[in-house]
């Protein structure tokens, strides 16, 4: 998964130029394939999005549309020595604006600035469970190991080196706990922030996925996959099932198997979606 060099190029509207990052190289083989076409690693956001803003002008463009002026290898420059800036990566609302603003001129651009709000939208809900207990608990034991190496230096007790270097430790350790504690509460905020809208079945993200599912057609098996997809991300699960009639190419077999047993188990929320060898033989015959 090494990236290859950075790229210097030229917003296609004001040529500003800006440092972009490679793509990834990514074998599908080592990842992790999501219900809704995410993959991860993700060749694309956030090591190269499809879409960047300019850091310039401060619009948006498709970064395939951008002018390559040069690849740059080697660790960026520290910003105080010049060079150009980073291109600036979208967050789920730059694309929506994106989306308003006219920035696909097709179908096929709609669709595909859609889909990447909707795997955005998912983000939140992508992510596992962080081990807030055992944050909670390296933060505290680090605390309590700071509070006593200062009482032992206080008081004279031991007042030595290892006594020094034993609460650095003690307050790296804290330290640690602390930063963990912190993340894993903002995952978990915005964790309940993106249930509470499914919930509700209003907000941005039913708004665009309605969209999106209007868009896609049923000829193309890989478009009639993600439509099947937004259905049961929409709660119609019957839909869902219906477009999911049919043979289906053998590589999108997993997949299909997915969300067809998600949707008849009315399960709308994304999921992964197993290697071929963990289906059973029944379901991967042709
Ligand atoms: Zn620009």
């Amino acid at each position: 998964m090494e990236p290859g060099p950075d790229e210097i190029i030229a917003c296609p509207h004001c040529e500003a130029p800006a440092r972009a990052p490679a793509p990834r190289k990514t074998s599908t083989s080592m990842g992790t394939l999501w219900t809704d076409g995410y993959f991860d690693p993700s060749p694309n956001p956030p090591g190269s999005p499809q879409v960047a803003r300019c850091p310039r002008c401060t619009r948006l463009f498709w970064l395939a549309q951008a002018k390559r002026r040069d690849k740059v290898n080697g660790p960026k420059p520290p910003s105080h020595e010049g060079g150009p800036p980073d291109i600036q990566l979208p967050a789920p609302q730059d694309l929506r604006e994106a989306v308003a603003a006219g920035l696909a001129r097709d179908r096929t651009e709609e669709i595909r600035l859609r889909s990447l709000i909707f795997q955005a939208d998912n983000h939140a809900l992508r992510r596992p469970r962080e081990a807030f207990g055992l944050a909670a608990l390296t933060a505290l034991v680090g605390a309590l190991l700071l509070v006593l190496a200062i009482y032992r230096i206080a008081f004279g007790a031991n007042a030595g080196l290892i006594a020094l270097l034993f609460a650095l430790a003690s307050l790296v350790l804290l330290a640690s706990g602390a930063r963990d504690v912190a993340s894993s509460a903002r995952t978990r905020s915005r964790r309940a922030r993106a249930q509470q809208e499914r919930q509700s079945g209003t907000g941005p993200f039913f708004t665009n996925l309605r969209e999106l599912f209007d868009l896609l057609g049923e000829r193309d098996p890989e478009e009639r996959l993600l439509k099947a997809e937004a259905a049961r991300e929409l709660s119609e699960f019957d839909k869902s099932i219906a477009l999911l009639a049919g043979p289906w190419p053998t590589p999108l077999l997993a997949h299909e198997g997915r969300i067809r047993a998600l949707a008849e188990a009315r399960n709308a929320a994304v999921a992964t979606v197993p290697e071929p060898s963990e289906i059973e033989p029944e379901r991967a015959a042709p």
